[in-house]
């Protein structure tokens, strides 16, 4: 981006001699410079140009409690000059993570009362491949090592977590995926429905389960894995009907069902959790996000007790991580939690925000470049097309990235995947900051469309 400060030119310079960024074109984006965010309080952002930006993705959908807040900074502090760090492999523990994992149990479904601790959500999809075939092992069933997954599902960046991910334009850089790792359609009607209607295309999605089940042989697979909605991929919504039909497959077959609740997690739908949503009872979820609202990493991976009963009888888990259960992330993820709860920040998004946020979305639907406006909890996509009844798309504009562009240039984060527009803002949204919100999103829209036709 161009710059009107020297400081912002000189912090672009170190980007380009040294910095290598994250799901980025190094190239591109040496020569466009990227943007420099200084300080962020609530829900807004400001970069080094001294834009006030509204963070409609709660930075990677993580800051659930916005930004600023003193109390997880002083927890952070407070536990740097305590115990800053000691290791949980020799037999050894300590306060913060005990305390966390009890707290973490308390929030979680009933049942689901032990958390594997790791230092991101890849880390805790890595955890939950390793964990899946040493039970199954312990039980005597080796061979059940397959797990399926869902294609454009997003489960982190790590080998096994790109590999369990189905993004094909990950998988095409590394020969990925993995063996053992199969995939699945996605139950992403407005994209793939075709002529089916949403819930007879959410029963065709869903029964591709049983079909994977059957095809690679029920005593060969270990798990399946889903995000109860699908973030990175456009905030998937499955149909009515979707959930419903997978939780029957899976009662009939004996594999495990972990829910990916990275994004879903810690209140994002309304409830603690997106299993709560849709009830439904997984064996393990993969948390991260949320936990900690980002302001430090952590992630992990709850198991429900019947799968600890067996774990308990298998010896060592030769597994874990140097960070497993930080303190200092342990104590911020215990404060972010407290907050959550003393400020009823979750009942706060299901009885007030989140129906004004999905009414005040769906009124966009009017817009001539809108195809859909969809969302639940404080979780929203608008999918952009050319004609609405036909849900056809404008082919190769880049219309998600004009959109995206537009949306930053006038003080509004959306993230573009594709065409699909979503937003994930900070859980404390207030109806007013709603407001602006959409109010942005519809002027960004109306820019689009002028691009388009200009
Ligand atoms: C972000 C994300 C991950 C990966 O988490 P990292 O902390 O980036 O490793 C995994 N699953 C889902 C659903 C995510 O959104």
């Amino acid at each position: 981006m161009t710059s009107n400060n020297p400081q912002t030119r000189e912090w672009q310079a170190l980007s380009s001699d040294h910095h290598l960024a994250p799901f980025s074109d190094f190239k591109q984006l040496k020569e466009k410079g990227p943007r420099i965010i200084t300080h962020a309080k609530g829900v807004y952002l400001w970069d080094s140009e001294g834009n006030k930006i509204l963070d409609g993705m709660a930075g990677l959908w993580c800051v659930a409690i916005g930004y600023g807040r003193d109390e997880l900074a002083d927890a952070a502090s407070k536990q740097m000059r305590e115990l800053p760090y000691y290791n949980l492999f020799f037999q050894t523990a300590h306060p913060p993570v005990l305390e966390l994992a009890k707290v973490i149990a308390d929030v979680a479904p009933e049942g689901m009362n032990h958390v594997f601790f790791t230092g991101s959500g890849s880390e805790g999809n890595d955890t939950m491949l390793r964990m899946v075939r040493h039970y199954w092992a312990i039980k005597g069933q080796p061979k059940k090592k397959v797990i399926i997954s869902r294609k454009n599902g997003y489960h982190g960046s790590t080998v096994a977590g790109a590999s369990l991910g189905g993004m094909t334009y990950m998988h095409e850089q590394g020969d990925l995926p993995i063996p053992g790792i199969v995939h699945i359609a996605q139950p992403y009607w407005f994209g793939e429905g075709g002529d089916m209607t949403p819930n007879e295309f959410g029963i065709w999605a869903a029964n591709q389960l049983e079909e994977k089940i059957l095809e690679v042989g029920v005593d060969n697979v270990g798990a399946f894995i889903a995000e109860p909605i699908q973030g990175a991929g456009g905030v998937i919504i499955p149909p009515d009907s979707y959930w419903p039909r997978i939780k029957e497959i899976l009662a009939k077959y004996d594999i495990l069902f972990v829910a990916d609740e990275v994004i879903c997690g810690f209140g994002r739908t309304g409830e603690w959790f997106g299993t709560d949503f849709y009830d439904l009872k997984p064996h393990m979820m993969t948390i991260a996000k949320g936990l900690t609202s980002g302001y430090i990493p952590m992630g992990g991976l709850i198991v429900r007790d019947d799968v600890v009963e067996v774990l308990n009888e298998g010896g060592d888990f030769n597994h874990g991580f140097t960070y497993s259960g930080h303190p200092v992330a342990a104590a911020v993820a215990l404060e972010n939690i407290r907050i959550l709860r003393d400020e009823k920040i979750v009942e706060r998004v299901r009885t007030e925000t989140a129906p004004y946020l999905q009414k005040r979305l769906r009124e966009l639907s009017d817009h001539p470049l809108v195809g859909e406006v969809r969302g639940v909890g404080l979780l929203g996509a608008i999918e952009l097309v050319q004609d609405k009844a036909t849900r056809k798309r404008y082919e190769g504009k880049g219309v998600g990235m004009i959109c995206r562009t537009f949306c930053f240039e006038n003080g509004l984060i959306m993230r573009a995947v594709g065409d699909t527009m979503i937003i994930a803002p900070p859980l404390v949204i207030t109806p007013a900051e709603i407001d602006e919100l959409v109010t942005k999103a519809r002027k960004c829209l109306d820019l689009t469309l002028s691009a388009l036709q200009g």
